[in-house]
């Protein structure tokens, strides 16, 4: 079995940092991920709160921090984790890609798109229901498209999708938005983003082939209508990733790993970086914060092994 100081699992910015910091100090480390490193950031369109760049693509964000993550020889691996034992001062970490030892474990998997739940999500995923505008969003270019959630997601990327649909309609379950006031001004100010207040889609609609519209209920009047729309973007947040971890006992009753402000979960050796922290403010900046400090203390919880 091939043998590690640290793995970092998840190769988003928490990870890719805590692997830069790891391998600086020189431990050996492997960062794992499912698919490519970056994480959420690939699927962003412009960063503007990223410090050191005044706005930069997320898959471009994310190429710049690989380069860093892997500058010191930390190894990077494809590989789907499936369970985790912790046996005291060694740990092996199962992937479908085989078994690997190691001393320490950083968990930095971050969170996946929640689902609305609707008539019509899954039959239309990939046929005009996105979870990604960056990806997606020039399939509909010069059409109108829908965007579900009122969150710092819906309208930073409502704003992406105005440049290359002919109408961005934001459908929000409440009267204020909970995105940033900044995100929020620029979207009011667009000539293409409307919004459609207290209400919430109840289905989504299509000719067997691909999106047509949605049907909306606003929650105030109970009256319900049809939106036509090619594409219908959904940003109602996000869950943890955390299933494979759930026997390790390290997870909050909604599934966010609780770790403390050292990255510390319960368990001595594990730590937790980004997103999938119990925290409050999940920002690619917090992430890679937590991705140094969880790092740094890998290091010094293995130097206490010696
Ligand atoms: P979020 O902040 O949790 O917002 C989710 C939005 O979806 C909320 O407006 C919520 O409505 C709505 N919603 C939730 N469940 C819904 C449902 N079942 N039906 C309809 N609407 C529903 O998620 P996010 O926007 O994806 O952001 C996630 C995290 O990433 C946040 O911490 C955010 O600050 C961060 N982020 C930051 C940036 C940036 O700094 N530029 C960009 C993207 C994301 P209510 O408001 O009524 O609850």
């Amino acid at each position: 079995m091939k043998k590690y100081d640290l793995i970092v699992i998840g190769a988003g910015p928490a990870g890719m940092t805590s692997a830069l910091y790891a391998s600086r100090a020189d431990l050996s480390v492997l960062l794992l991920d499912r698919g490519v490193y970056g994480g959420q950031m690939n699927n962003t369109s412009a960063i503007e709160n990223y410090p050191g760049f005044e706005s930069i693509l997320g898959p471009d964000l994310s190429k710049k921090m690989y380069k860093s993550a892997t500058k010191f020889d930390a190894e990077y691996a494809y590989g789907t984790v499936q369970s985790v034992d912790n046996n005291g001062k060694i740990k092996i970490v199962h992937t479908d890609n085989g078994d690997f030892e190691t001393g320490a474990i950083i968990i930095a998997t971050g969170s996946k798109n929640k689902e609305l739940g609707v008539p019509g999500e899954k039959e239309y995923s990939g046929r005009g229901v996105s979870y990604c505008a960056v990806c997606d969003g020039a399939f509909f270019k010069n059409k109108r498209v829908v965007v579900v959630g009122g969150g710092d997601s819906a309208i930073q990327e409502s704003i992406y999708l105005s440049q290359l649909a002919s109408e961005v309609i934001v459908i929000h379950r409440r009267d204020q938005l909970r995105a940033q006031k900044i995100l929020q001004e620029q979207a009011f100010k667009n000539d293409k983003i409307k919004f459609v207040w207290n209400s919430n889609v109840k289905e989504i609609l299509g000719d067997q082939m691909k999106v047509t519209g949605v049907k909306v209920l606003n929650n105030k009047t109970n009256q319900e209508h049809v939106i036509d729309a090619s594409g219908v973007f959904i940003y109602v947040g996000n869950l943890p990733m955390t299933e494979q971890f759930k026997d390790l006992s390290i997870t909050d009753e909604k599934g966010w790993i609780k770790a403390n402000d050292q990255m510390e979960t319960k368990i001595p050796g594990i730590f937790a970086a980004g997103d999938v922290r119990e925290k409050q403010l999940r920002q690619i900046v917090t992430s890679t914060g937590d991705g140094g400090i969880a790092g740094q203390n890998a290091f010094s919880y293995l130097q206490t092994l010696k």
